[in-house]
Order: C-alpha cells, then sequence, then structure tokens
C-alpha cells in the first residue's frame, strides 16, 4: 500500500505488529486517531507506556498488580483457605468474573509444554510450593487446579498433583465436560461459574 505520509506509514506498521491487526484496520485506527483531538492520542501513548512501565507480578501469586502485592493477595475478604491454580491472568479475570470464586490465585505463567520447550522449572510451581510450606500454606485447605483439559494442561496438572501430595491438602480440579474449550478465557461466565462450585477431587 503506497501511503501520503510517512509518518502515517509508521504508525500503521507499528499497530499492525499487533496480533489480530492487519495493515488495514491499523489504517483504520491510525486515520480514526487523527481525526480526534491530539490529547486523545497522547493519553492513548501514556496509558501504554505507564502500563509497560510500571505494571508488575504479584510477589505471592504473581498475577498482574499495581503494587508488590495484588488486590486479591493483600484483601481480608478472600478465603485463604482455598488457592486456585490458573495458566495465566486471563484465567483469573475470568474466573473473577463469575462472581463465584473468593480464595486466592497462584497464576502459573504457562502450562509444561516439551514441544514449545516449557519445562516445570519455567513456571511458577516452586514459589507454589513455598506458599504452602511458608506460614500462609497452614492455613490451605484445598488446592484447585483450573487449568486448559489439553493434553499439555494435562501433563501440568498430572506433575503439580504429584507434587502437592506432599502436603495434606484437598486437591481438586473443575469438571470435566464444561465446555471451557481448552481455554478458560472463552469459557461462559454461568457454566465457567458452575464449574468451580461444583468441582470434583483430582485423581
Ligand atoms: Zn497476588
Amino acid at each position: 500500500m503506497e501511503y501520503p505520509s510517512k509518518l502515517i506509514e509508521d504508525a500503521v506498521n507499528e499497530v499492525s505488529k499487533l496480533p489480530g491487526i492487519g495493515k488495514k484496520t491499523a489504517l483504520r485506527l491510525v486515520l480514526h486517531l487523527l481525526k480526534r483531538d491530539e490529547d486523545q492520542t497522547e493519553i492513548l501513548a501514556q496509558s501504554l507506556t505507564a502500563m509497560r512501565t510500571r505494571v508488575k507480578y504479584c510477589l505471592k501469586c504473581h498475577n498482574l498488580s499495581d503494587h508488590d502485592l495484588c488486590s486479591i493477595c493483600t484483601s481480608n475478604k478472600r478465603d485463604q483457605s482455598l488457592i486456585c491454580v490458573v495458566e495465566d491472568t486471563r484465567d483469573v479475570l475470568a474466573i473473577e468474573n463469575t462472581a463465584q470464586f473468593k480464595g486466592l490465585y497462584h497464576v502459573l505463567g504457562g502450562i509444561i509444554s516439551p514441544v514449545e520447550g516449557i519445562g516445570p522449572s519455567d513456571l511458577q510451581i516452586d514459589s507454589l510450593i513455598a506458599r504452602l510450606r511458608g506460614p500462609e500454606g497452614e492455613q490451605v485447605r484445598e488446592i484447585i487446579l483450573a487449568i486448559s483439559p489439553t493434553m499439555e494442561g494435562d501433563t501440568t496438572a498430572f506433575y503439580l498433583q504429584k507434587k502437592l501430595k506432599a502436603f495434606n491438602l484437598r486437591i481438586s480440579t473443575i469438571a470435566r465436560g464444561v465446555p471451557i474449550g481448552g481455554d478458560l478465557e472463552y469459557a461462559d461466565e454461568v457454566t465457567l461459574g458452575r464449574s468451580i462450585l461444583s468441582r470434583i477431587a483430582y485423581d
């Protein structure tokens, strides 16, 4: 495509590097920004930069957070006896949207995938064990494995279950057959909420 401006071309190229955005959509977005007040673009740029430079991972559960500890870990309204283990922050958001879970989380940061060269040591598994061994662990009664029912997910759940056997805990999983389509993010809220409430023992 020939652009009338090198500046526009650069902006389109950068925006089109985002997933799911082709050159046409990128151009539409760029032209949209050009039509709006200059302030709006400035605010967008600032919020992206602030997000990129200041967001951190919660030191305890590894959820995304503005502070060292996330709002879930620091809340006194959460049930400290439950920890729900998920792959990533999107799963925390999906489960929080159901409003059916009041426990804590532990975000693994991925799942075991030999094909992609991701092993247990690349994930936040040791830190989960450390949480259970630490003072917090005394209150924990149950670990819920809310991991995608894919081959990699199953491998990860199996590995975790073996590691968790050393602790006197109930290990459960969200019901199989729930249409989570391999990705908790896309589950519908009612079904996901129900599957968390009617979780079953992992065996
Ligand atoms: Zn946290």
